[in-house]
């Protein structure tokens, strides 16, 4: 398991050894004037003091390294990946920007719109599952740390990608949902997803076997511990939504 460089991965635009061998080895960097307006006003309501500043940097992890790397913190926090992206983040800001003025947005309270800056990197493509894909990790990534600094690094372009769906004949993903919850006209069917994961045994518990059914990017698959620990963790949020109302985050 190597540490992966802008030299074998198009999504690695500050390519910092820090980063890199902490997992966190997608980056973007925005000026955020340069965002469109609806998006710096989104990012204004979501966070009144996010704007006063130079750069956004969008940081996300590409296969398994992050994890894996990440469990020295499972026994200190409950939050373990939210913990290790930002401890990770925050001691390469004091490598290379000693000082800086800068302020987290995501992760916290705010609804920080990271499809959106994904989108805008070039990230994020929509899958029939909801899950964004890309070519070269596939749906094999996440946004771990969204970031308003005062930093001055070169602003990254789009990378050049295209939907692999667009291209994909079979869609393997939508006969493999087993609560055909997958349309091609009307995608994901949310209520039928979330009937099948909630029954007892549903072999939808841990995972997603659509997801996992893609064949893109699947060399940067999770390990099994990882689609497990997030599928029931997005599970128990869903049981208790439907127990009390409470919104799923
Ligand atoms: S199997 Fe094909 S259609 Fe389904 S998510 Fe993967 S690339 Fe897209
Ligand atoms: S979690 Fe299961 S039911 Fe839901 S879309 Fe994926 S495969 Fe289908």
């Amino acid at each position: 398991m190597s540490a992966s460089s802008r030299f074998d991965n198009p999504y690695c635009a500050i390519d910092h050894a820090i980063l890199n061998q902490g997992g966190l080895n997608m980056q973007a960097v925005f000026s955020v004037t340069g965002l469109p307006a609806g998006l710096q006003q989104k990012l204004a309501e979501a966070d009144p003091a996010a704007s006063p500043h130079r750069q956004l940097l969008l940081i996300g992890n590409g296969g398994e390294a992050f994890w894996q790397r990440s469990r020295e913190f499972v026994a200190r926090t409950e939050h373990p990946l939210d913990e290790f992206a930002l401890d990770t983040v925050q001691r390469f800001l004091a490598e290379v920007a000693p000082g800086v003025r800068y302020r987290v947005l995501y992760p916290g309270p705010s609804l920080i719109p990271l499809q959106t800056l994904g989108a805008l990197a070039g990230w994020h493509h929509p899958s029939p599952m909801m899950v964004g894909i890309n070519d070269y990790w596939g749906m094999w990534y996440a946004y771990r740390v969204a970031l308003v600094a005062d930093t001055d690094f070169t602003p990254s372009a789009r990378v050049d990608s295209v939907s692999p769906c667009l291209t994909c004949a079979d869609k393997p993903c939508l006969a493999a949902c087993p609560a055909g919850a997958l349309g091609l006209q009307d995608g994901l069917r949310l209520e039928r997803c979330l009937d099948h994961r909630v029954v007892p045994a549903s072999n939808c518990a841990g995972t997603c076997l659509a997801r996992v059914a893609c064949p893109v990017g699947s060399q940067h698959r999770y390990p099994d511990g990882q689609i497990d620990y997030h599928y029931r963790y997005s599970l128990a949020h869903v049981v208790k939504w439907r127990e009390t109302g409470a919104c799923p985050r």
